[in-house]
């Protein structure tokens, strides 16, 4: 049994969660947590519904402020945000607002439409991942899944965060294989280059249990395979939930635990009294 719990990934009725805030802080005070993050989907160039809108930006502060107030001597909130990486222009959707938050979550989820110019999802509706697949890359998988991480990579070169979002966040709609083999040469070569990459520039990955919670994919995200490979490149993790709904805050969380603990991993990073520190799981 772990001493800290906590999850810095986490979603609300102000993007594509449900619920209010307090629900979520009353939800990890029943299940033991010591710190838990708000992570809304940056307002910004993507305007639609699953992203914070801007005019909720200062009540989404201001409410998680009240919230620190009236819970101060039970939990350890932090308000942080879930950025962007929008290839176009290279922006990091959401950075301008970091002073103004505790830590931020680098994600990318949106790959662009060549033909269209619009902005289409890797992991929403499975209609914009097959015409990405066919418009952009010939139908050909491998091309597609190179071509996510090396946006990860750039993101990673080109901007500075604390958590970075879902790593292999491409699998989600392979699941049972249906687009790619895991296993095979050309994936555990790509994904491994990235991981190097992600291992030269200390990047904090996070072991993201919000796809098993929504019935997405069977494994957290990155997939154990890959989180061999970060123990052994000395890669240190977060463990998150990505929770849209309040009960799902620890869903998975003793299974991942074992996963870590499985793979190498003796401690996660945890966010505690405002400074990133390795806390033990075993
Ligand atoms: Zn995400
Ligand atoms: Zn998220």
């Amino acid at each position: 049994m772990r001493r800290y719990i906590s999850s810095y990934h986490t979603h609300c009725a102000l993007d594509d969660g449900h619920g209010t805030m307090e629900e979520y802080v009353l939800s990890a005070l029943s299940k033991g947590f010591s710190a838990l993050g708000f992570s809304c989907h940056a307002p910004g160039a993507l305007q639609d519904e699953w992203h914070m809108k801007k005019d909720d930006f200062s009540y989404y502060l201001e409410e998680i402020h009240r919230l620190k107030q009236v819970y101060r001597d039970r939990i350890e909130l932090y308000a942080g945000l879930e950025l962007d990486y929008l290839e176009g222009n290279g922006e990091l959707v959401g950075s301008e607002y970091k002073d103004q938050l505790d830590f931020t979550i680098a994600s990318v989820h949106m790959i662009r439409h060549t033909a269209s110019g619009e902005y289409l999802s890797v992991d929403g509706p499975i209609g914009e991942f097959t015409t990405l697949l066919e418009d952009n890359f010939d139908s050909d998988i491998e091309k597609f899944v190179h071509y996510y991480y090396s946006l990860e990579e750039r993101m990673i070169r080109e901007h500075s965060f604390d958590i970075l979002g879902h790593c292999d966040l491409i699998k989600k709609h392979n699941r049972d294989n249906r687009f790619f083999d895991p296993q095979s040469q050309w994936y555990k070569k790509i994904s491994g280059h990235f991981l190097k990459s992600a291992a030269k520039h200390n990047v904090r990955i996070e072991v993201n249990t919000g796809g098993i919670a929504r019935g997405a994919t069977r494994e957290v995200y990155p997939s154990p395979a890959m989180l061999e490979t970060c123990r052994s490149l000395g890669i240190t993790v977060v463990l998150n939930s990505d929770a849209h709904q309040a009960g799902d805050l620890d869903f998975f969380f003793s299974s991942a635990d074992d996963l870590l603990v499985q793979q190498g991993y003796r401690s996660v990073d945890m966010l505690l009294h405002g400074i990133w520190q390795e806390v033990p799981i075993v």
